[in-house]
């Protein structure tokens, strides 16, 4: 343990209240795991979210069940979570090293034979689990030391990538809307023609791009591809629950009710203040004529913006702002009944350095604590 405090992710998790796992279902929990499911099987069925639940509550922090199956503590204080896991270790008088950092895995033989410390001591052991999570916000000491030796040990490591994460965007006018957040919208994303994500829910727009519970999600199904073309377009239904006929029908009764108006005046109506300078700004529209002035093509303009708001996605934010690292040791080289590498019997990975990840709601965590037990119980 490299740092002088347990829990310093724990405490960062679910805005500080630590969304610790999804009392979902356990074929739902699949649903909602972007890379490598299956893999999970034998974890999830052996020590899923019930048994989590039951873990935390009898190690003396009450829990609670909110909106989406996401479980916290009662006390919304991440800490707690923390302080159960601390008791638990206690109990099991299990010695904690902290500012204790591996520097490096030995083998021998196809076995582990010692790790060493970053001070040069070595500790010799039977077997040895690597939980070192992957890159994400590399200050809770998450700096994919695991990737490093999982590497140098011969195992595959797919590729890595920030995920959970906001992105960039193209163009000047998404800036311009820096802080708004918009609700009951719907994303769509394209690889040329091809949607590669459709999804309905809130997002915002940000200095550099956009971020928000759909982009987040975004981000994980499209990060792989966004890599390899370097942008994508994007499309925001700001009116999803109306047909295109409906909203037509919906401004021409807004027109007519305000023929001698500025086109600003009504648009303000129908969005958000600080996107009207933006809609007036890519339908190139002199504000200074009044609605009886616009014409037929610059109404099927407008109605285009407001079903298809478009705007250009050029990368992924950085791993300091992604929630989980997607990519990590191949799922391949691991037995999931076990967690043990393959080739290595007594060496076992766990949690975020393994190719898992999944979407938001206390799936990320399940998936450390479920792989963590089953690893633990093979032993
Ligand atoms: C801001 C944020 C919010 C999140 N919120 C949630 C949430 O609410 N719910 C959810 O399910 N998931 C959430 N996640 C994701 C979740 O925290 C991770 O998926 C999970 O913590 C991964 O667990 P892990 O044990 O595999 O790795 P980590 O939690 O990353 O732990 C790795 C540990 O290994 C230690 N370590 C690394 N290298 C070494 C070394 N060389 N020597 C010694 N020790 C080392 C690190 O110090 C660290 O203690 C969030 C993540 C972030 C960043």
């Amino acid at each position: 343990m490299k740092k002088r405090k347990l829990g310093k992710k724990i405490y960062i998790t679910g805005k500080g209240r630590c969304n610790f796992t999804n009392a979902c279902d356990i074929e739902d929990f699949f649903k909602n795991v972007v890379s490598n499911p299956k893999f999970l099987y034998s974890s999830l069925y052996t020590f899923g979210p019930e048994s989590m639940i039951d873990f935390i509550e009898m190690n003396g922090t009450p829990t609670k069940v909110e909106r989406g199956n996401r479980a916290f503590p009662v006390s919304d204080h991440a800490s707690d979570i923390t302080k159960a896991l601390e008791k638990a270790l206690k109990d099991y008088s299990v010695k904690v090293m902290l500012r204790t950092e591996v520097s490096d895995i030995l083998i021998s033989d196809n076995k582990v034979t010692s790790v060493v410390l970053a001070d040069g001591t070595k500790m010799y052991c039977d077997n040895v689990i690597i939980a070192t999570g992957g890159l994400s916000y590399r200050t809770t000491g998450s700096t994919g030391d695991g990737l490093k030796w999982a590497k140098k040990l011969g195992l595959n490591v797919t590729e890595t990538r920030p995920a959970l994460v906001p992105l960039n965007t193209k163009e000047s006018y998404i800036p311009t809307m820096q802080g708004l957040a918009l609700k009951n919208v719907n994303l769509s994303i394209y690889n040329e023609k091809k949607k590669l994500y459709d999804s309905f829910g809130e997002m915002l727009f940000t200095h550099f791009g956009v971020s928000g519970p759909l982009v987040l999600s975004a981000s994980s199904i499209i990060g792989s591809t966004l890599q390899k073309k370097g942008s994508l377009k994007a499309y925001i239904d700001l009116k999803p629950a109306l047909s295109r006929d409906d909203l037509e029908n919906r401004i021409l009764r807004d027109f007519n009710d305000n023929l001698n108006k500025h086109l600003s005046s009504v648009l303000r109506g129908l969005l958000p203040s600080s996107m009207v300078p933006v809609f007036i700004e890519i339908m190139d529209f002199d504000d200074s004529r009044q609605i009886n002035s616009v014409t037929k093509e610059e109404r099927a303009l407008l109605l285009d913006l407001l079903k298809a708001f478009p705007f250009t996605i050029t990368g992924l934010r950085d791993y300091n702002e992604a929630i989980v690292t997607q990519g990590g040791v191949s799922v391949k080289d691991i037995d999931p009944s076990t967690l043990k590498c393959k080739n290595i019997d007594n060496l076992s990975f766990v949690g975020e350095v393994l190719d898992l990840d999944a979407f938001t709601g206390g799936f990320n965590l399940q998936i450390a604590w479920s792989t963590g037990y089953l690893a633990g119980l093979s032993i």
